[in-house]
């Protein structure tokens, strides 16, 4: 049954943390384990309960028996000392009483208020009221400059005609897959972007095939002018045999001049900035920085641009809207179907993993599970947007959490063909968002 929200309820009669929202649940239950685990002690008459906390010596809660075996709960105030031990939500900001407005600008990458506002007039994202943003810590910690204003002047009149390059790196710690680079290309037409992380800056010869290839195949097209900054990367004779076999004109930025590669520098700091404010509003560690950057990526060429007259670089480049409904907010908690290859009598059929952004070519989730490290991309998955995986305590991560582990957020008939496992995220294998 799907869980929607968890949270802390109070009233003259009952004072619960930890308390699971499950709307088709028809009746209330609370959790013997869970209560005792809270420091106190229940006692079990054959015709009433009740709840003492083992601290304060009091009792705290009083109930009756109904039927063969459950009590009904009269009243119980769990103490205030068993209610510090919940999912710590103050760092995201993001609750489950947080505006549809707020939802969307977390799950766009913390897009800027005015963007998102654009977005909604046009109604892409359905109904939406404007909300204020301006608490957002994720916007807060991830976002300290200011854009500089784009110096370069394009001249393209089609896609691929100009493509604006650069390697950013190394980074101070690798991403799970080993890379410590990433390598952007942007169309100047559209600005539609695509980035692949890099193990060193000597594999960029070799990525920039991968992106010639994909235009060829994909677009029908050849890059025309290759706009990069010198670079030992960029000026090896690899690279000089491959342009002039395609006819591609590379034009160097003059060293004196480096705005003029300032399409790429403000997209690299666009990527980055987002890419941070994901992070950190969802706690998520850094080694995780390159699924951020390739979910940035994601999202900033579906969120309209100025450059294009308020039309996203995807709708630009494909010539019509991308989806918007499938979004979800990164770093939150999520419930993975396993395949049914993985199940056993022992295991749960569904894996609680974090979200770390959208499958390539094959469409779904990706989905990290820390315990086991797996990564799922599947389409088969369960969210709780408003909870970091992150500030999850570690026992949930270790699935001992029994309350948490038995909720099964899928019905019973759910596919479950469309997942697929890789033993480490393949952050490294450089596919095109
Ligand atoms: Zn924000």
């Amino acid at each position: 049954m799907p869980l929607t929200g968890i949270g802390t309820i109070h009233t003259s009669t009952i004072s619960l943390p930890d308390v699971y929202c499950i709307p088709k649940l028809h009746i209330n239950l609370a959790s013997a384990g869970q209560i005792c685990d809270s420091g106190c002690f229940i006692g079990l008459f054959p015709n009433s309960c009740y709840v003492q906390d083992l601290k304060s010596k009091r009792v705290i809660g009083t109930g009756r028996r109904k039927g063969r075996g459950l009590y009904v709960l009269d009243e119980l105030h769990l103490p205030t000392h068993a209610t510090t031990m919940p999912v710590n939500l103050s760092s995201f900001h993001l609750t489950h009483f947080s505006s549809k407005f707020y939802l969307w600008h977390s799950r766009l990458g913390h897009v800027s208020g005015s963007r998102l506002r654009f977005m909604c007039n046009t109604g892409v994202l359905g109904d939406l009221q404007s909300d204020d943003i301006s608490d957002c810590s994720g916007c807060k910690l991830g976002k300290f400059s200011a854009l500089p204003f784009n110096l370069s002047t394009s001249t393209s009149s089609a896609p691929f005609d100009l493509v604006h390059s650069d390697v950013w790196g190394p980074a101070p710690i690798p991403t799970k897959g080993g890379s410590r680079y990433y390598v952007s290309f942007i169309d100047d037409y559209t600005r539609h972007c695509w980035v692949y992380l890099l193990k060193r800056r000597s594999d960029f010869v070799h990525t920039y095939v991968e992106f010639q290839a994909y235009v060829k195949t994909q677009h029908s097209a050849i890059i025309k002018c290759f706009r990069a900054d010198l670079g030992g990367e960029y000026t090896s004779g690899d690279l000089s045999g491959i342009f002039k076999a395609d006819g591609t004109i590379h034009q160097s930025s003059c060293t004196d001049t480096p705005q003029q590669n300032g399409v790429a520098e403000r997209k690299h700091r666009h990527i980055v900035e987002t890419a941070r404010s994901m992070l950190l509003s969802a706690s998520v560690p850094s080694e995780f920085w390159g699924e951020a950057v390739l979910t940035s990526v994601y999202l900033i060429n579906r969120i309209p641009t100025s450059h294009n007259s308020g039309i996203s670089p995807y709708a630009r480049l494909f010539g019509h809207t991308p989806l918007y409904s499938h979004l979800r907010v990164f770093g939150s908690t999520c419930f993975v179907l396993r395949p049914h290859a993985e199940r056993t009598k022992l295991s749960s059929r569904v894996a609680i993993c974090v979200f770390l952004g959208y499958g390539v070519g094959q469409k779904g989730y990706r989905c990290h599970d820390p315990v086991s490290g797996k990564l799922y991309v599947s389409r088969n998955v369960s969210f709780i947007e408003h909870v970091p995986f992150f500030s999850i305590p570690p026992t949930s991560h270790g699935m001992t959490k029994s309350d948490l582990i038995d909720i099964d957020p899928f019905d019973a008939d759910c596919p479950s063909d469309s997942t697929s496992i890789s033993s480490v995220p393949s952050q490294s294998s450089g596919k095109v968002p």
